[in-house]
């Protein structure tokens, strides 16, 4: 299953190639947050519908919330899908770059792995995974001091 996963996830991000946009253009306002070199190597697409791996199996593992949930964005690997009308919330972009993080230092298969094992334990909202990157999300929109999102994430992973 992870594997069929993976595989749908490598087709994806190859179909919006020509589409996806670099983080770099966020190296101003998440300064401090993020690294110059994270933002360079990390990617987005604006779409009216995210894309989603609706497989019969994720159903039947009880993933069928999740699958069908009204997401405003999402995170395959190094790249994440935000709908239309979220494009310009830049709280949504650091949210899911936290997960860009986590796919990275996880690996693909791990972090599938884990992030669906989390959503069977906890749901959706009180995932570890999500929990973190809602945890850094609040600090940004509290605009105290910059984290250092890369290491904080290496740490609390
Ligand atoms: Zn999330």
């Amino acid at each position: 299953m992870l594997e069929k996963i993976n595989q749908w996830i490598d087709q994806t991000l190859i179909d919006f190639k020509d589409k996806r946009q670099s983080c770099d253009r966020f190296r101003g306002e998440f300064a401090g947050y993020y690294s110059e070199s994270f933002l360079c190597r990390s990617y987005f697409v604006v779409v009216n519908d995210i894309p989603k791996p609706k497989f019969p199996e994720l159903y039947q593992m009880g993933l069928g919330d999740f699958v069908d949930m009204q997401a405003a964005g999402i995170t395959y690997k190094d790249t994440y899908f935000v709908k239309a009308p979220y494009a310009g919330d830049s709280s949504l972009h650091f949210h899911e770059l936290v997960h860009v993080h986590q796919w990275s230092l996880l690996g693909a298969e791990a972090f599938i792995q884990r992030y669906i094992t989390e959503i069977q334990t906890h749901g959706y909202n009180d995932a570890p995974l999500e929990q973190m990157a809602y945890r850094l999300q609040d600090r940004f929109e509290e605009s105290t001091a910059p984290t250092d999102v890369l290491n904080y994430v290496q740490k609390h992973l």
